[in-house]
């Protein structure tokens, strides 16, 4: 019999993915040029060159050795590169042990939550929030807790997220740079966080992991992205070079479960029962050997720095309200009528293809992925434009 659960789950529209879809419809419809396709997150810089002559010299590998099983967590010695590339970068011990490779932040996530939550406990997530940690929470059987950020800041909002803890609690994600608003949480933030959590901790008698969804650490424009490990012992780090590489077809990424944590080889034994029960052992090989070489590799964030400029400028000028980002490659712009739905419906007119805020759990907001081409931006603002007289007109 179907379960019904995975069947809702499969019949539930992404509103990301189906308006990317309609994007790519339309493109073959009208000519890609014509499109302002602000839906998807797919970095738009290429991956750095070492990426490329990296599988090139592999190609010339042995390949019966260089496609074959590695262990479920990945290879060891591939472990040891990332947890050695953490301990340096971030001053903490980090061990290959800790260390569980995956195919994405997106299976890390899943993995880890499977680890550390059982069905019916609580898992806090912060308003606005990536749409696909329900699908994961929801996959625990867990319940989703909503504490909206604090506006318009959009830091954590520590005292609310105090009153949502219950003894149901088990997880808490958060993700900074973060999806969809661009928000990078301060130092002085996390350590508020991190006294109100083990002073919960305390209370309760039991763990609250902290998850750190992390795929946009690198990207930033000019903040400080502290380690949340190096502030709270009990992190469970999800971490992908999907976008820090320019690599999110290829679903590489790993779970760090900090030597610092009093329970860390309970946690990763049960990271390593959650990617074995949900079939995620054995992250693709080649990339493992990919990331073992470009692990230092840093990010060009350039471009994206040039988009962020360009389209806050271009919307600023024309009167949107919007959140100024410190990371990642999102814009968080304010709808001109209270249905997000609506808004974005409207805005394909002039094709433009915003993603609305609903399943991000906040009405009244669409998200821009930035990631594009800068001259598809330059070229959007008179649709904005247009966009925006079209209410002034009612
Ligand atoms: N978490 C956030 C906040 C994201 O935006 C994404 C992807 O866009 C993911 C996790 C999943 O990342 P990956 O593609 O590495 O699975």
């Amino acid at each position: 019999m179907i379960d019904a659960k995975m069947y809702a789950l499969g019949d539930e529209p992404s509103a990301i993915r189906e308006l990317f879809a309609y994007g790519m419809q339309r493109k073959a419809e009208i000519g890609a040029h014509n499109v302002f396709d602000y839906s998807i997150g797919n970095p738009s810089i290429p991956a750095p060159a070492l990426v490329r002559d990296t599988i090139l010299e592999l190609m010339e590998e042995d390949p019966v050795t260089l496609h074959a099983y590695t262990p479920a967590a990945g290879d060891p010695s591939v472990r040891q590169t990332i947890a050695d590339a953490i301990s340096r970068r971030f001053g903490v011990i980090a061990t290959p042990g800790q260390l569980y490779l995956t195919p994405g932040a997106a299976a890390a996530l899943a993995i880890s939550l499977k680890a550390v939550t059982n069905p019916g406990d609580e898992v806090i997530v912060i308003s606005p929030f990536f749409p696909e940690y329900s699908t994961w929470i929801a996959m625990c059987g867990c319940v989703r807790v909503e504490v909206p950020a604090q506006v318009p800041s959009f830091q954590l909002d520590v005292p609310a997220i105090e009153a949502a803890i219950t003894p149901k609690t088990s997880a808490i994600i958060i993700n900074s740079p973060n999806n969809p608003v661009g928000a990078v949480y301060t130092r002085q933030n996390l350590e508020e966080l991190a006294a109100m959590l083990l002073r919960k901790e305390e209370e309760l008698g039991h763990p609250i992991y902290l998850v750190s969804d992390e795929p946009y650490r690198e990207i930033t424009y000019g903040k400080e992205v502290p380690y949340v490990p190096t502030l709270y012992p009990r992190t469970i780090v999800c971490n992908s070079y999907s976008k820090s590489l320019s690599l999110p077809g290829e679903r590489i990424g790993y779970i760090y479960v900090a030597d610092a944590m009093d329970d860390a080889r309970e946690v990763i034994t049960a990271v390593a029962g959650a990617g074995r029960a949900l079939g995620y052992i054995c992250a693709p090989t080649l990339l493992q050997r990919v990331i073992a070489r470009c692990v230092d590799e840093p990010s060009d964030v350039a471009a994206y720095a040039e988009n962020r400029a360009l389209l806050t400028d271009g919307l600023a000028k024309l009167g949107y309200e919007y959140v100024e980002p410190d990371g990642a490659f999102y814009l968080w712009v304010k709808a001109l009528e209270d249905d997000a739905q609506a808004f974005s419906d409207r805005a394909k007119d002039y094709e433009l293809l915003l993603v609305p805020s609903d399943s991000f759990g906040v009405g009244g907001w669409v998200r821009l992925s930035y990631c594009i081409a800068h001259d598809t931006i330059e070229r959007s603002l008179p649709a904005f434009a247009a966009l925006k007289e079209s209410y002034q007109e009612v």
